[in-house]
Formats: structure tokens, sequence, C-alpha cells
């Protein structure tokens, strides 16, 4: 079994930096991941990196990638099942019937943002439709935006988008988004949200 001194799960920003640290100190380093990029590869522009204006997700992580792999970071494609510790030593057990031994074990396995579930949806990812109101909201400047969602999570995007949008229509599947009503008074004191109540999407 072959042995390595750090694996690292996951390929996103936080897992493939952990890389280049670690192989930059001589480490010997796995990174398994189901993919490359994870959750940058919903977003098409990136504004807020530092060192760039504007850069694409996918851009990012080639770029990350080739800097962890310069250090000799290996990435295997493939997706942990389990992880097991014994005298300190950890073994790591893949989908694809890989196992691996490891001195440490970085997990860097992000989250995956719920999914509407509707036709249009894949195809319009990171391409209009965004899972991040406090990512993408400056990208709708001036324009019409939808909100898809209820509960008190929802105040803070709200508040958010309509000062960007020019008008928000907050779809829901009830009567009301939000039951506190001093909440919801303030969500639509701007007078740019629409409420679209009993409702849900169903095409993008
Ligand atoms: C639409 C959208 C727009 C965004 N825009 C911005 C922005 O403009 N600026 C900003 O700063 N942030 C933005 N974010 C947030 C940013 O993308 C995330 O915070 C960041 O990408 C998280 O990185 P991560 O490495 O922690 O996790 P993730 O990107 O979630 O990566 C986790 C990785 O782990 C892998 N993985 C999970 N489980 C396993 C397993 N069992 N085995 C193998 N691999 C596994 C996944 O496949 C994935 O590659 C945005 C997010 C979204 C969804």
């Amino acid at each position: 079994m072959k042995k390595y001194d750090v694996i690292i799960v996951g390929a996103g920003i936080a897992g493939l930096t952990a890389a280049l640290y670690a192989a930059r100190q001589k480490l010997s380093t796995l990174v398994i991941s189901a993919d490359l990029g994870g959750q940058l590869l919903l977003t098409n522009e990136i504004q807020n990196f530092p060192g760039f204006m504007s850069i694409s997700g996918l851009e990012l992580i080639r770029k990350v990638e080739e800097q962890a792999k310069t250090y000799g970071a290996e990435i295997l494609f493939d997706e942990v099942t389990s992880i097991a510790e014994q005298e300190n030593l950890f073994t790591v057990k893949t989908a694809s019937g890989n196992e691996f031994q490891a001195e440490a074990v970085v997990l860097a396995f992000g989250k995956s943002p719920k999914e509407m579930g509707v036709p249009g949806e894949k195809e319009l990812k990171g391409k209009g439709v965004s899972y991040c109101v406090i990512c993408d909201a400056p990208l709708y400047r001036g324009k019409k935006v939808v909100l898809v969602g209820w509960g008190l999570h929802n105040y803070e995007n709200i508040v958010r988008l309509r000062d960007y949008a020019s008008k928000v229509y907050w779809v829901f599947p009830g009567e009301k988004p939000l039951e506190e009503e001093e909440l919801l008074n303030e969500a639509m004191s701007k007078g740019n949200v629409e409420l679209v109540p009993f409702s849900e999407p169903v095409e993008v």
C-alpha cells in the first residue's frame, strides 16, 4: 500500500492550497478528489480573489493546480469512502478500490449547494443561476433577479440583493417568506422587492 506524508481530501481551493503548502515543505502529498475545483466550477467570474481583478473559477483552480503540482503534489480523481486511524497512521479507501496510508489527513471536502432540480438549471449554472448571494450579488447590479427560498437566512440574502438589483422577485412556497413581521417589513422597505407567494420554480 502506497504511503504519503499527507493525504488531502478535496481539490477545491482549500484542498489545493493545502497541497501547495504541504508539497512545498517537501512532504509527499496526495490529493484525492471527486473533481477539480469544487464550488469554484459554479462561478464564471470571481472579482474578490486577491491579485486578480476578474478571473473565472476554472482559470483560478487551474493555476493553483499547476502551482501545487510544480512542488510535487499528486492528484487522484476518485471518491474517498472511508478513513481509519490506527497508531497514528491513517488508512484512506476510495470508491474505485484504491487504498493509501498517510501520517496526516486534511479534510477539505467543502459542500455542495442545494439544487432546485428544474430543467435549464444545470445548463445555466454560473451563467446567471447562482447559489451564493454574498458572492454573486455584485454581478447583478442593475438587473432583475429572482430569489428562490424562504426562512431567516434569506433575510440577509434579500437585503444584500435589493441593494444591487433593480428589482427582486422573491419566490417561495408559502404565504410569507419570513415569519418575523418586522424583518419582512424591513426587507420590503426599499420598494424594489416583489413577493411571489405559493410559488416554486419549474424551469429556468
Ligand atoms: C455560485 C458560487 C459563487 C461563488 N463566488 C465566490 C466569489 O466570487 N468569491 C469567493 O470568495 N467565493 C465565492 N464562492 C464561494 C467559494 O466558491 C467557496 O467558498 C470555495 O470554493 C470553497 O472551497 P473548498 O475548497 O472549501 O470546498 P469545495 O469547493 O466545496 O471543494 C470540495 C472538494 O472536495 C471534493 N469532495 C467532497 N467529498 C469528497 C469525497 N468524499 N471524496 C473525494 N472528494 C470529495 C469535491 O468534489 C470538491 O472538489 C462562490 C460559491 C458559489 C457556489
